[in-house]
């Protein structure tokens, strides 16, 4: 139709900007390599913090006894006990509450949600350790130990724990061959296990293993990831311009809004629903993540999916020539963000090159999680094909990509217990 023809040529120059062919992808995994590199050097030394975490003994299968851990949220926070019962038994038992934060407590002292907190923990388990999985900042240790003082609450804080490095954890509990974990949710982040003789920023400390996990922070990386005005336009409208740019291209936060202002581009100047640019486009974020999987999945004839999506969240009308010109849209967000993911889990040659064990030669797991991951199979089916086309068919074939589903839990009270830092 009229309408489709104006916005037709601007979907092509979105096509051809957010290209992602092998030559892209192979400098975005080396780039990344090289960030790995430089981050393991020295602190500082590249967009990648490289964490250390000081895990110094990864989980077997063989542990045994109760294990808590507790799971901090910016609106929730969730408690885990696990009864693990050896390499035969396993997971024996596994319970676990969530607990909203009060509205009013998001607005009250640091020390008031601490004491909450403590209170909800002490209802779940009334002695022995407690194990907490990270996600509000360093001080949380020291705040709930104190908090659990005030409150006569006999239990301690040992560990602090990086939700993908518990995420590794945990998928390497069931799974010895796990080398990788990779977090796609509304953020996103990656973790590894390296040798500690390949970090020179640990000057020579060592560990009875020789092995740790390292967290990439991978979310600040941003070198020659193929960018779009309204990627730009985005970054320059949050809260952290210049920062999080690979985060800002492949999770699940930001997908929705970069297919929002491409299509209220076209709506503009291509009037690609009409003469009227529907008001709700302008809306930042008004457009999901969730709704453009929604979209995605829609197998009927007419769209009628893709259209009551458009009508519901955005208020708009569109017929079936603007409903095709939308699923490509989003099409290229998707398939460019998860192939810049598969890109990334490219880092494994970077393991492959720096140690003798040949990670390639052998079944060797990449376990995921996260929503984004989870809930949205065109996104895992880009991402895998991205890694098969970058490691050849042979290779491929040796690396599993794997959704480990809740393993952050168990994998937080087993570091946590075994690595204790703050015991
Ligand atoms: P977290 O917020 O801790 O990352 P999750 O791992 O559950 O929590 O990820 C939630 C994110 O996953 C949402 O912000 C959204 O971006 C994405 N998501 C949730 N549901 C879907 C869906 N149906 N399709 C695509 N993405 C989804």
């Amino acid at each position: 139709s009229f309408v489709s023809m104006a916005a037709a040529p601007m979907l092509t120059k979105l096509q051809q900007d957010c290209a992602t062919p092998l030559p892209v992808l192979r400098n975005v995994a080396s780039s990344m390599s090289d960030d790995i590199r430089a981050g393991l050097a020295v602190d500082g030394g590249s967009d990648l913090k490289m964490i250390l975490s000081y895990v110094d003994s990864l989980p077997t299968g063989d542990e045994k006894g109760l294990f808590y851990a507790l799971d901090l949220g910016g609106t929730n926070f969730r408690v885990l006990r696990v009864e693990l019962g050896g390499k035969d038994k396993r997971v024996i038992a596994i319970e676990s509450d969530q607990v909203s934060i009060p509205q009013e407590l998001m607005s009250a002292t640091s020390e008031e949600l601490f004491d909450f907190i403590a209170s909800a923990l002490a209802n779940f388990a009334n002695k022995g350790g407690t194990f907490l999985e990270k996600k509000a900042g360093k001080d949380v240790v020291a705040c709930l130990n104190e908090a659990m003082d005030r409150k006569g609450i006999d239990m301690r804080v040992s560990a602090l724990v990086n939700d993908t490095v518990a995420t590794l954890a945990g998928a390497r509990y069931w799974d010895d061959d796990v080398m990788v974990a990779v977090i796609l949710g509304t953020g996103t982040n990656a973790c590894y296990v390296e040798r500690m003789d390949c970090i020179p920023k640990l000057q020579g400390e060592f560990s009875p293993s020789g092995r740790t996990i390292v967290n990439l922070e991978w979310g600040a990386f941003s070198k020659g990831l193929p960018l779009t005005v309204f990627d730009r336009d985005m970054d320059a409208a949050s809260i952290n311009p210049g920062e999080q740019i690979f985060e800002k291209t492949i999770s699940g936060m930001y997908l929705g809004e970069i297919a929002r202002r491409a299509l209220l581009h076209m709506a503009e100047e291509g009037s690609l629903f009409g003469k009227s640019v529907p008001e709700k486009l302008s809306m930042p974020f008004v457009l999901g993540t969730p709704d453009l999987s929604t979209m995605q999945q829609d197998g009927t004839e007419d769209l009628h999916t893709v259209g009551s999506v458009l009508y519901n969240v955005a208020g708009v009308e569109s017929d079936l020539s603007s409903r095709k010109i939308v699923l490509e849209v989003c099409d290229t967000i998707v398939k460019r963000a998860a192939r810049l993911a598969g890109a990334g889990i490219v880092i494994l040659q970077k393991i492959e090159e720096d140690t003798e064990d040949a990670i390639f030669g052998k079944r060797t797991v990449v376990a995921m999680d996260g929503g984004l991951y989870e809930r949205y199979p065109q996104y895992r089916r880009y991402l895998k094909k991205a890694v098969a086309e970058l490691l050849g068919p042979e290779t491929s074939q040796n690396i599993v990509i794997e959704h480990s589903k809740d393993g952050s839990g168990i994998g937080a009270a087993l570091l946590a217990a075994t690595n204790s830092k703050y015991g």
